[in-house]
């Protein structure tokens, strides 16, 4: 991997504050990639592609990476960025809606990053159990969404959000099948393993 050209694609975003994931995030993921080589990974918002480049080091031979994006300039970026680094064939971009996308997949994977719009998070849990391999970890990353979530905070405009990914919360660590932790890495981390 190119560091340079990582880097430059790092600082492009963060110039443009396109949120992409925090340095003590990508450390923690990374660690846990690092010991599970992913054959399959699902990513849930690309973006500029930032975090997916980051993931595709920890992929094992011949692994790839689906992602998907509904923003077409950041699509367009994120292919760009994903060439110039030559990942063509590690990384595929899913474009449009999450929420028409994933009911449409049907290969299984070993993780899963929801990275997306927080409203969607209880529908992305759904989908993703249905399409995490035995084992296989998910990822929910801003589940903590700057405090808001384990406050009492109630009136603020992103209160669809707040609830969302509060319920988000009780149906993974309420659920038998999942061992749950939630880290107050970055802006929140949920790390889901499959028993
Ligand atoms: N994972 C990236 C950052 C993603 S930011 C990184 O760390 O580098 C969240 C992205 O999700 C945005 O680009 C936004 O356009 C996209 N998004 C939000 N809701 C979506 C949806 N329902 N379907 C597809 N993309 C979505
Ligand atoms: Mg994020």
């Amino acid at each position: 991997m190119d560091e340079v050209i990582l880097e430059d694609i790092k600082q492009k975003a963060l110039e443009e504050h396109i949120p992409i994931i925090m340095d003590e995030t990508l450390e923690v993921i990374g660690n846990i990639l690092k010991d599970n080589k992913p054959k399959r990974i699902l990513e849930i918002g690309t973006a500029v592609g930032y975090s997916a480049i980051c993931f595709s080091k920890y992929l094992s031979k011949d692994g790839v990476i689906d992602t998907i994006e509904r923003d077409e300039n950041r699509i367009k970026q994120a292919n760009d960025n994903i060439s110039k680094l030559g990942l063509e064939n590690q990384i595929y971009i899913h474009s449009g809606d999450a929420v028409e996308i994933l009911p449409t997949l049907n290969e299984k994977y070993d993780v899963i990053f929801i990275d997306a719009a927080k409203g969607k998070y209880p529908f992305f849990l759904k989908e993703s159990e249905r399409l995490l391999k035995p084992h296989g970890i998910i990822f929910a990353d801003n589940i903590l969404y700057k405090g808001y979530v384990m406050s009492d905070y109630n009136k603020h405009k992103q209160r669809t959000a707040v609830r969302n990914l509060r319920e988000y919360i009780k149906e993974v660590t309420e659920d038998p099948n999942f061992d749950t932790e939630i880290l107050e890495v970055g802006d929140g981390l949920a790390i889901s393993k499959r028993r």
